[in-house]
């Protein structure tokens, strides 16, 4: 039985997915040689633009490995009748175990302390300073859905007072509500960053926000570069306005402006909140169904609808 060719622009993980992948389908890596596949395998950080649809004349559907859809053209693939899926709720542990031990690396020194010992200043008898306790700080949450609802459990789990900011306000939930960023900011001193991306949150973590949040603050990004401004975020490291962040997340990845790696207090990792074996394998396996209920012509498990 001949496969179906489709376009994969993104890898799947762990390998015995990627093979799974490669077993059921003819996987095409280069768009200019996939005019006629029908669906395309892509990343939330890579998705698909319109240009790339425009190359795609065939396409029936987008299946992105992981849950932002903030670089797929939604507008483009509405009007071509394109559905879209994701990779929803699978992953929201282990973001949420990421931004937590961000929160922990940068407001107890983790990254910092490391790098001393490893220098050899601990030898040499120096000292860090007394770090803030971060679980006797309040905790904000901008964004609170699958990953922002998940980390709260967690935090309250730990004994901490959970705030948050969403769109609209919750009612299932005994965490406290603030309409906007910078309300939240000034009732927190650890502002977590879970919202979507894409236009509608750009720079809603900007340098008024940052003031809120205060000297004792610390700013996790798990969400998407964009949502804080990073010049903003590197002048409050550097004037002491806030006192650490912790970013998974970038405006131009790979690529880590100057200013944030010169920043004090800040710790960084290369978009890999999602990158566990057990989150990785769930979301492949949603893709690989979902690729099979097209090419099935039954319903898709995951659609994302806006
Ligand atoms: P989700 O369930 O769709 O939640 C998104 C949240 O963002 C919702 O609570 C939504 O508010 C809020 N939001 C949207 N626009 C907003 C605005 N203008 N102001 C305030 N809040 C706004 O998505 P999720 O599964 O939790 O994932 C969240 C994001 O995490 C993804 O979009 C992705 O960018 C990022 N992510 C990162 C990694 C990583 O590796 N670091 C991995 C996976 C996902 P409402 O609830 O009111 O609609």
């Amino acid at each position: 039985m001949t496969r179906p060719r489709i376009l994969s622009l993104a890898d799947l993980k762990p390998q015995d997915m990627a093979q799974q992948l490669q077993n059921d389908y003819e996987v095409v890596r280069d768009i200019a040689a996939a005019a006629d596949v029908e669906a395309v395998v892509t990343a939330g950080n890579v998705g698909l633009s319109s240009q790339q649809m425009r190359q795609l004349p065939a396409l029936r559907l987008i299946a992105v490995n992981g849950v932002g859809v903030d670089a797929v053209d939604l507008d483009e693939a509405a009007r071509r009748g394109i559905a879209v899926t994701t990779t929803p709720d699978v992953l929201s542990l282990a973001v949420a175990e990421m931004a937590l031990a961000l929160a922990l690396a940068a407001g107890r020194q983790i990254a910092e302390g490391d790098r001393f010992v490893r220098a050899g200043d601990w030898g040499r008898g120096g000292k860090l300073g007394l770090a803030s306790s971060v679980l006797e700080r309040r905790a904000g949450i901008l964004g609170y859905g699958r990953i922002g609802r998940r980390l709260a459990d967690m935090l309250r789990g730990l004994g901490m007072q959970v705030s948050y900011t969403a769109r609209r306000e919750k009612s299932d939930t005994p965490d406290r509500f603030f309409p906007d960023a910078l309300s939240l900011a000034g009732d927190c001193e650890l502002l977590f960053v879970t919202a979507a991306g894409g236009s509608e949150t750009r720079n809603l973590v900007d340098a008024d926000v940052l003031a809120a949040l205060g000297p004792q603050g610390i700013v996790v990004n798990v969400a998407r570069g964009p949502v804080v401004n990073a010049v903003a975020l590197a002048d409050a490291l550097r004037s002491g306005a806030i006192a650490g962040a912790g970013l998974d997340v970038f405006d131009d990845e790979p690529n880590v402006p100057q200013a944030l790696l010169d920043a004090p207090n800040c710790v960084l990792t290369p978009h890999i909140g999602s990158a566990t074996v057990q989150a990785r394998r769930a979301m492949a396996q949603l893709v690989l169904d979902n690729l099979s209920a097209h090419f099935a012509g039954k319903p898709l498990l995951t659609p994302y609808e806006v």
